[in-house]
């Protein structure tokens, strides 16, 4: 732990994050004990064609997903290690965050610099010009009590196709800003990724299995530009293999831990 204040304290820092960051702020990870995927097909519910496909087939089952998706990301508030970060980015000490997380909780926290390469749950796009507009809570709030009783089959596909809403510039329908499996990441925040990598010297991996791809290539491109690798997660994973620094812990324990010793020191002076 002294090695990581130190270099943490040195500053040119990136985080990659992953589901398990935002685990503690009441959000499952996908792939663990509980999560999304052990109740719902991956195939089914995140892949473009089968999703909307069970748009008109089966609305009540993706209703269900939709409606436990967001209720769940609507409660999530950011816990101290979204928070820790936000801190680290006004210090001066953290170029940016790499997030494969859709629950916009880095934003909630305070960061600016953040590159979202899987969307936000929050934002809708219009595929023909390029319109991007992100909805408040309360209106996702709204939308999903309204679709959460409905029990006839017409009217819930209906419902559900006017969620994403229509383009004010073109009128075109748009689509949700979360990406899905087999889909392009969004350029302007691989872009965004490779400026902060660029910018850093070191890589903090925080919460990720790392077996998403292309997302989980990132890290080993910045291991290839000489950044050392620092990872924290409390299960051992395929990041151990690249890391300089392996960190078994709970994303809110390190950073309790970390930020207690930077505080200590003010670190805003450093
Ligand atoms: P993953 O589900 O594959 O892996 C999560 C990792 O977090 C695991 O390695 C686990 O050991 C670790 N973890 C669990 N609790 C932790 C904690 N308290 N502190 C630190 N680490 C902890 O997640 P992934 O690698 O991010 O990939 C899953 C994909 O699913 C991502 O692409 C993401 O878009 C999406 N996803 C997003 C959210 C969200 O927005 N919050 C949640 C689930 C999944």
């Amino acid at each position: 732990m002294d090695k990581i204040i130190s270099i943490i304290r040195k500053g040119k820092l990136v985080a990659f994050c992953g589901a398990g960051i935002s685990s503690e702020s009441g959000i499952p990870t996908f792939r663990g004990k509980n999560g999304l995927w052990e109740k719902y097909d991956p195939y089914l519910f995140a892949a473009q064609d089968s999703f909307n496909n069970l748009l008109l087939t089966n609305p009540f089952s993706l209703r269900d997903f939709i409606v436990d998706i967001y209720k769940t990301i609507l409660l999530a508030k950011p816990n101290h290690a979204h928070s820790s970060l936000a801190h680290l980015e006004n210090a001066g000490l953290l170029a940016g965050i790499i997030t494969q997380n859709i629950d916009n909780l880095h934003y909630e926290a305070g960061n600016k610099e953040v590159a979202e390469i899987h969307g936000n749950a929050y934002v809708f796009l219009c595929k023909e010009c390029g319109h991007k507009t992100k909805k408040k809570k309360e209106e996702i709030e709204d939308f999903i009590y309204s679709i959460e009783k409905e029990d006839k089959k017409n009217k819930l596909t209906k419902e559900l196709l006017s969620f994403t809403g229509i383009c004010p510039r073109c009128n075109n329908r748009l689509e949700s800003g979360v990406v899905f499996f087999g889909q392009e990441l969004p350029s302007r925040e691989i872009e965004k990724s490779y400026q902060y990598i660029n910018r850093s010297l070191t890589m903090v991996c925080i919460g990720t299995s790392a077996e998403v791809y292309p997302a989980a290539n990132l890290p080993y491109y910045a291991k290839e530009k000489g950044l050392k690798i620092i990872n924290i997660n409390p299960t051992v994973n395929r990041l151990d293999e690249i890391a300089d620094f392996s960190i078994h812990k709970k994303a809110v324990d390190f950073f309790k831990e970390i930020m207690a010793y930077l505080d200590a020191n003010n670190y805003k002076n450093l």
